[in-house]
């Protein structure tokens, strides 16, 4: 916005720039036309003739009349006898001319002009009178001739007798009277210099004071130098130079007519007439400097704008006197001058303006320069307080008066700002020296502590930039209120240090914590052992008192293991605890203190009026079966932990080598699973379920096998755990039902598919998408499809298995219970599992016919199924016994090796087929 309305106002100047000269050029350019400058311009040809000054010639010498001449007449009547000697006197000495500027006009003494004329004819034609031109009373021009009787002898030569100015110097050479033609003085002295203008300019230059001169008297004395007037030209005046009517002009002011006269006849003698030029030169002059003037000056600095107007002017004279000089011009140089003058005054005038200008622009800039930084400290985000260098505020931010009081600005600072603030302040305007780095420091605010980071910066303003008492050192306060920030770091790093729930360590912290501890030169001497501690039966307790009991127990687990004197307890997963101690497992009883462990936290749980128990298993190490990398003990003793977790009971496990190479060939297996997935080795065996009644088969399950290049078939005992742990069970689980339900859709019967599902499966992959994309791209319908899970998905039965369950059983997918009896569901639980078909294990078929207990539990669950609708399986039968009295105990369905071990597809198929055609003999046989 500055910067247009800069534009603005410089271009409004060019434009009146311009206008100023072209009104000084014409207020000039009409002076000069109308001669308003004459007077200067004769001031300056007085100059100019003095400069030039140069001799008479010394041709013609004046003669003036003087008072002893007239006493030797008696009277100025009777002067024309003095005339009358002097003419005989200046003939005989020679002289050409002699012309008698004096009064012959009117009859005086008969004798005395008789004495003249006599003197006139004797000088033989050598004597002019004159004819002078003086203002009459009325200020008319009249022209005096002389006497007739005078004129006859002395023709007469024109004199301009009309005193005043004459400045312009210009002089008649002829003038006209009655048809007569009366040449000048000046011309008539030289006619061989004839002149044949009307007019001309007198020479001023020519020095009168060289002209030979003499007195009247002297020359009728005959006191005088022999061959003065020889061969010269005479004039014979009346009286001195300065005396008669006087002629005001240049260079020598008032003069006689008789000098004048001499001075004509000397310009006229020497060649030396001038003109005048007039004044259309200055005035195109004068055009061409406003042109040249509005054009330059916008490009010159002032000081060169008078530098080459004064070398101009000094030019403009020197040509004016040369062209005077040399070709007789007369150069009027006044009018240029002031304009000249006028072009630099408007010069001087647009400096002024333009510096005004600039300096208010500066100003006005720094005003809102002012308001602005006003404004920006006001609104700051931070805290914000300047200081002056007498400790007053100036300026105070919204912020800083919110936090520290209102209406700081002008207050001291000793009076207002808290002290960390007033001594940081005063130290850095006391030394000069600003804070090096942000400070942190608690100070009360509205009554509250708070935190704050605050800098002191100096600035050193001076006194062009404000007003001369703000100037000085000046101090900036700028701080922030970081309480929340801290607050909220404090908790980070709390929670990244401790488990929020029991205010335990956490992972990170419990593995800082070792490392710290093997870092010192003692706990390195001593080493360190770590012991997880996995706590069971944690979910029982959740699922019954509910997650506030739970939670309250684990609070006490924490409480138990901290009194027994660790040197940290870590909360590192929802169940499982670490404690890290100083010395190593064989040397201060780490089994011993393992099992305190385990007493300690299998001890009741008081929970309110609620009692509960948990079990605790333990796996640890030390700094020297592990090493000393705090990761490496963390995770060896999770190895233990896992192992001592798979068996029975509360138990400790320390770690050995051996468990580490279980793990690595964990490794092994996960790496060659994927590249069995990704080689395709993988293919599905069927094994028949047949009615028990008719022995016709109505469903297949499908198997998943493992042909290894190298090591041949690898048992689903083997490899799916494997699968299970490293996750590829989902991926592999999701490829049998895809091939499985291809196979099975493609068949002629419409028998029944069983798919073992994974629990994984539904825990983290998308079991009823899997499901769904199988059926679709098979066509199998989806009453012929029956999941097999097992019993430890429903033992961890969480909303979404459950739902996912739901809606599987909703699309007409059967799902059926796999290996019943050898987990943890009760029969009376059976009711309410969400399955419609329960498989008895093998183990207990196994026992048939002869293991009474395994025969009376299934018949209770086929007792059980059957008031609850549920369809049975029963598995792993091997011979006939064991179908014949399972078909005699109810149980509907059977499985085993006896009807057919699993087998690939076109194997089972045949077989069915077969079987179909025996099926009657069959029923026979078991009839
Ligand atoms: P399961 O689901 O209980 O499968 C029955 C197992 O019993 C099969 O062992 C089968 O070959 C075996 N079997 C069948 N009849 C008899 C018999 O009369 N006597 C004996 N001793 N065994 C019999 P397999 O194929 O080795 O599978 C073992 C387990 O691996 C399966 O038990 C199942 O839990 C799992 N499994 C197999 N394939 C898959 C699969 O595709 N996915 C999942 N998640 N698990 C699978
Ligand atoms: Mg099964
Ligand atoms: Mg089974």
């Amino acid at each position: 916005m500055w910067a247009k309305a800069g534009g603005d106002i410089f271009r409004v100047a060019r434009v009146r720039h311009l206008l100023v000269t072209a009104i000084v050029c014409a207020a000039v350019l009409v002076a000069v036309a109308m001669g308003w400058f004459s007077a200067f311009d004769f001031a300056l040809r007085d100059m100019r003739f003095s400069m030039a000054s140069r001799p008479a010639s010394g041709d013609i010498v004046f003669v003036e009349g003087d008072a002893a001449a007239m006493a030797r007449a008696g009277s100025q009547s009777r002067a024309r006898s003095v005339y009358a000697d002097a003419l005989d006197s200046l003939i005989d000495a020679g002289a050409r001319t002699v012309v008698l500027d004096v009064g012959l006009q009117g009859a005086l003494d008969y004798f005395d002009d008789n004495a003249l004329i006599g003197a006139m004819t004797r000088a033989a034609g050598r004597v002019r009178t004159v004819a002078t031109e003086v203002r009459s009373s009325n200020a008319s021009r009249v022209l005096n001739m002389p006497l007739d009787r005078f004129a006859a002898h002395a023709p007469p030569v024109y004199v301009d007798a009309v005193g005043g100015s004459q400045r312009s110097g210009i002089y008649r050479a002829r003038i006209v009277n009655d048809g007569w033609v009366i040449e000048s003085l000046a011309t008539a002295l030289s006619p061989d210099h004839s002149i044949s203008r009307p007019s001309f300019l007198i020479d001023f230059s020519i020095d009168l004071a060289t002209v030979p001169r003499l007195r009247l008297s002297d020359v009728i004395g005959g006191s005088f130098e022999t061959g003065l007037f020889a061969g010269r030209q005479v004039i014979v005046g009346q009286a001195s130079y300065s005396q008669q009517s006087s002629h005001s002009v240049p260079r020598y002011g008032l003069l006689s007519t008789s000098a004048l006269q001499l001075l004509a006849a000397e310009t006229v003698r020497q060649d030396r007439a001038l003109s005048d030029m007039g004044r259309l030169p200055a005035i195109i002059i004068v055009f061409g400097m406003a042109l040249l003037f509005a054009f330059l000056r916008p490009r010159m600095t002032l000081g060169s704008a008078i530098a080459g107007s004064l070398a101009y002017a000094g030019m403009l004279e020197f040509t004016a006197l040369a062209m005077q000089v040399h070709a007789g011009m007369l150069l009027d140089t006044a009018g240029i001058h002031i304009a000249q003058i006028g072009f630099l005054a408007t010069a001087f005038w647009h400096e002024l303006e333009a510096r005004g200008r600039s300096l208010s622009h500066a100003a006005r800039e720094r005003d809102s320069m002012r308001g602005i930084l006003a404004r920006v400290v006001a609104d700051n985000f931070d805290g914000v307080v300047v200081v002056d260098h007498n400790k007053s505020i100036r300026a105070a931010s919204r912020l800083a008066e919110e936090l520290i009081s209102p209406g700081l600005r002008g207050a001291n600072i000793g009076d207002v700002l808290p002290a960390p603030f007033r001594d940081a302040l005063e130290a850095a305007l006391d030394s000069g020296r600003m804070m090096e780095a942000v400070s942190e420091v608690a100070i009360v605010c509205n009554g509250e502590s708070r935190t704050v980071e605050f800098v002191v910066t100096l600035s050193d303003v001076d006194a062009g930039e404000v007003s001369a008492e703000s100037a000085g050192r000046v101090a900036c306060l700028t701080f922030r209120d970081v309480t929340e920030r801290r607050q909220v770091e404090h908790r980070l790093t709390y929670l990244a240090q401790h488990d929020p729930l029991t205010g335990a360590a956490s992972r990170v912290k419990f593995v800082e914590t070792i490392g710290a501890l093997l870092a010192t030169p003692t706990g390195r001497g001593r080493g360190a052992s770590v012991y997880l501690v996995g706590l069971s039966r944690l979910k029982t307790v959740n699922d019954t008192l509910g997650h506030a009991y739970g939670d309250a127990l684990l609070k006490q687990v924490v409480a138990r293991l901290e009194l027994l004197g660790p040197i940290s307890v870590a909360r590192l997963e929802g169940n499982g605890f670490a404690v890290l101690r100083e010395g190593l497992l064989g040397d201060d009883g780490g089994m011993a203190f393992a099992e305190t462990l385990i007493a300690e936290i299998i001890r009741p749980y008081t929970l309110d009026e609620h009692r509960a128990i948990v079990g605790a298993r333990v796996g640890m190490t030390d700094s020297n079966l592990s090493g000393s990398a705090p990761d490496a003990l963390v995770s060896h003793a999770g190895i233990a932990l896992s192992l001592a977790s798979d068996q029975s009971g509360n138990r400790a496990l320390a770690f050995t080598k051996e468990m580490d190479t279980r793990i690595k060939s964990k490794q092994d297996m996960e790496i060659a699973l994927r590249a069995a997935l990704a080689r395709e080795e993988f293919s599905v065996h069927y094994q028949p379920q047949v009615d028990l009644e008719t022995g016709e088969v109505t469903g297949v399950e499908a198997l998943a096998r493992w042909t290894h290049p190298e090591l041949g078939s690898v048992s689903p005992g083997q490899f799916i755990p494997a699968a299970e742990e490293t996750g590829l069970i989902i991926e592999l689980g999701r490829w049998i039902l895809h091939v499985a339900a291809k196979e099975v859709a493609g068949w002629p019967r419409p028998v029944r598919l069983s798919v073992n599902v994974s629990p994984l499966q539904f825990e983290h992959g998308d079991i009823v998408a899997d499901v769904r994309s199988a059926l679709d791209i098979s066509g199998l319908p989806a009453e012929r499809l029956q999941v097999e899970i097992t019993e430890s998905l429903l033992v961890t039965e969480t909303s979404h298995v459950t739902e996912k369950l739901k809606v599987l059983r909703a699309q007409g997918v059967g799902v059926a219970l796999d290996d019943f009896g050898t987990g943890y569901s009760s029969l009376s639980y059976l009711g309410r599992l969400p399955v419609d078909t329960i498989k008895i294990d093998q183990s207990f078929v196994r026992g048939l016919p002869g293991d009474a207990e395994a025969s009376a539990i299934i018949r209770a669950v086929l007792m059980l199924s059957e008031s609850l609708g549920k369809h049975v399986v029963a598995e792993g039968i091997e011979n006939q016994d064991q179908a014949w009295l399972l078909r005699l105990a109810g149980c509907k369905t059977g499985q085993g090796y006896f009807f057919s071990r699993p087998g690939p597809a076109e194997d089972i198929l045949a077989q069915m087929l077969a079987a179909e055609h025996d099926k009657l003999s069959s029923v026979m046989r078991l009839g």
